[in-house]
């Protein structure tokens, strides 16, 4: 629920951050209160935390379909990313130094990957069909001996792009070395999604009802990963630090109510999602750079003539929230994700991004039209 004092304001940046379920505050809160030992102490107030801890472990994995040793709680997407990445590339340097991703990748992967090409790896970058999904006849093709890791984004922030990670993970199968990392931290409470595709996992609390700072790291049980975060052993090996019980509990309240309502909440985003495609579709130079196949949350677009930032702004000044690229980007350069997509620079400087929740209303919607023709109208050259 939206608080009150934004009651004017139209939200349409759910893909930037989500508000939090009241249950997950609730049980924040709660478990706050009641844990007061750290749940790495040995004695009874450490170990009451550390049994919660151990039982959200369980019903995140529950959720998940996984096992409870597979489950890390961490700060959040970028945490789990740069663990897994960093982790798997360490644990396996003696096999080799190559890695294959994606141009749709968050700052948080592509980030990692630049860090590790700095210190001797070497990175391809596959390319995107025009809807795009990679090319996986070329991922076949560099596919080699020394190949550790291939880092996927599941659904990537900016235009929504699901990627066949399926298809992904079945031509990994003739290359036992070769770790698949899936960044699925814009999928989860969207679509469904078989954790065993991959060998680990990222996601984010805040993505679907649960609390800013916390996140999960799924990790296949056989996988070799070194840890980020040193220091002695804790609520998992791979993760040290006094564990955030208040947070992990809130993720998991969170996780259980995305999951639960994933598929009528879909529904009720994919019929908004229509809406403004086929309202946006009828104006004049408007480019809809997400493809009809992404995911309806996401609606990446573009005014001809218009930066993407000024159009920000100017929605901005009207009461209406949009983020140009994903909201951790530098923002003054061309969007990567849409110039991998369209190959056309002007048209990945002008692009803006709608992301739609199922609390997003159609009152909003027709709203936000009428604010885009006004501007439009305003800024058009
Ligand atoms: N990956 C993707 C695809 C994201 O959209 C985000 C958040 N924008 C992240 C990773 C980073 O998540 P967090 O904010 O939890 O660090």
């Amino acid at each position: 629920m939206i608080e009150e004092s934004w009651a004017d304001m139209i939200y349409l940046d759910y893909t930037a951050n989500m508000p939090p379920e009241e249950e997950a505050l609730q049980v924040f809160l709660e478990t706050e209160r009641r844990c007061i030992g750290n749940a790495n102490a040995q004695h009874q107030a450490g170990r009451y935390a550390s049994e919660l801890m151990h039982s959200l472990s369980q019903r995140a994995a529950h959720v998940l379909q996984s096992k409870p040793e597979e489950v890390i709680f961490t700060s959040g997407a970028s945490e789990s990313n740069n663990t897994a990445i960093f982790g798997v590339a360490q644990a396996s340097r003696h096999v080799g130094r190559h890695i294959i991703t994606t141009p749709l990748e968050h700052p948080s992967v592509s980030g990692c990957l630049t860090a590790l090409q700095e210190r001797g790896w070497e990175i391809d970058v596959l390319d995107v069909n025009r809807d795009g999904t990679i090319d996986v006849d070329q991922l076949k093709a560099l596919l080699r001996r020394d190949t550790v890791l291939v880092t996927l984004c599941a659904v990537d922030s900016e235009l929504g792009v699901m990627q066949p990670v399926a298809a992904a993970s079945e031509c990994l199968r003739a290359w036992p070395d070769c770790r698949l990392h899936v960044d699925a931290t814009q999928l989860i409470g969207k679509r469904p999604f078989d954790l065993h595709l991959a060998d680990t996992v990222s996601l984010s609390g805040h993505k679907f009802g649960g609390l800013n700072g916390s996140g999960l790291l799924w990790k296949r049980a056989e996988t070799a990963m070194e840890p980020l975060i040193h220091g002695g052993a804790s609520a998992s090996l791979y993760r040290s630090g006094t564990p955030a019980v208040g947070l992990a509990a809130s993720l998991a309240a969170a996780l259980e109510i995305a999951m639960a309502e994933r598929d009528g909440r879909y529904e009720r985003v994919a019929s908004l999602n229509r809406r403004l495609r086929d309202a946006l579709a009828k104006r004049d130079g408007v480019h809809l750079h997400s493809p009809e196949s992404a995911v309806p949350h996401i609606l990446n677009l573009g005014v001809e003539g218009i930066r993407g930032t000024a159009f920000r702004d100017a929605l901005d000044a009207r009461g209406v929230c949009v983020s140009v690229k994903s909201a951790c980007s530098v923002e003054s350069t061309p969007s990567h994700a849409v110039y991998a997509l369209t190959r056309n620079r002007r048209q990945a400087l002008e692009s803006w991004r709608v992301s739609l929740s199922h609390m997003t209303t159609e009152a909003e919607i027709d709203e936000f039209i009428t604010i885009f023709d006004g501007i439009c109208e305003e800024l058009k050259p």
